[in-house]
């Protein structure tokens, strides 16, 4: 069961992990908490420059800084390629999207090159409360895409959370609040 849940290369859960525990929202109220998807930057060209090899290394990578940084009860899943998702309960998105760019900072800041030249791999994320109307949670995860889309067009290597505009002036480097 372990096997069929989780994912081989990072030890997250894969999609199907992810769906077993996560609140099927048509048995149980309204869950509150908030999702992040979240997506390395140009992946392709760090496979083609550095290999394969190094890549799983990059995606192990990102893989354990969210779950050194997401609270205990996050669920992380690898759904794919080199995307993730996570699911944290009882969390404001606000607060999420703040651990996130906690995590696109600290992937951000990690030199990948052995030579004199550092080699840096950024990561884009996008994240979305859970919110009343939702019929599963992969209704927040495709909001949750959409900004992870506008993040990717806006230049990657940044956070995008929905909410109201004024908090935009309150949000630190590399995490924007706009408007849905
Ligand atoms: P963007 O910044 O827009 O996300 O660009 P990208 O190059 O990251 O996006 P794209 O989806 O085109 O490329 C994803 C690449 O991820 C393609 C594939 O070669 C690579 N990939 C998918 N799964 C794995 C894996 O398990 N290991 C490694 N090393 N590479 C993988
Ligand atoms: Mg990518
Ligand atoms: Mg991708």
């Amino acid at each position: 069961r372990l096997l069929a849940d989780q994912d081989s290369l990072t030890g997250l859960l894969n999609r199907r992990g992810f769906d077993l525990a996560t609140p099927d929202f048509r048995v149980s109220p309204l869950p509150s908490g908030a999702v992040l998807i979240c997506d390395i930057d140009h992946f392709k060209t760090v496979n083609d420059r550095f290999g394969h090899a190094t890549g799983d290394r990059v995606i192990i990578a990102l893989a354990s800084l969210l779950r050194e940084t997401l609270p205990a009860n996050a669920k992380i899943a690898r759904f794919g390629g080199e995307e993730f998702v996570a699911y944290v309960p009882n969390l404001p998105a606000s607060q999420l999207a703040v651990l996130a760019n906690m995590v696109r900072s600290a992937f951000a800041a990690r030199s990948w090159s052995e030579g004199p030249f550092p080699v840096h791999i950024t990561s884009s994320f996008g994240v979305s409360a859970i919110e009343l109307g939702d019929h599963s949670i992969h209704d927040a995860i495709s909001r949750a895409d959409g900004f992870l889309y506008r993040a990717k067009e806006a230049g990657r290597n940044q956070v995008v959370q929905e909410g109201i505009a004024v908090l935009a002036a309150n949000a630190s480097h590399g995490l924007k609040v706009v408007a849905n």
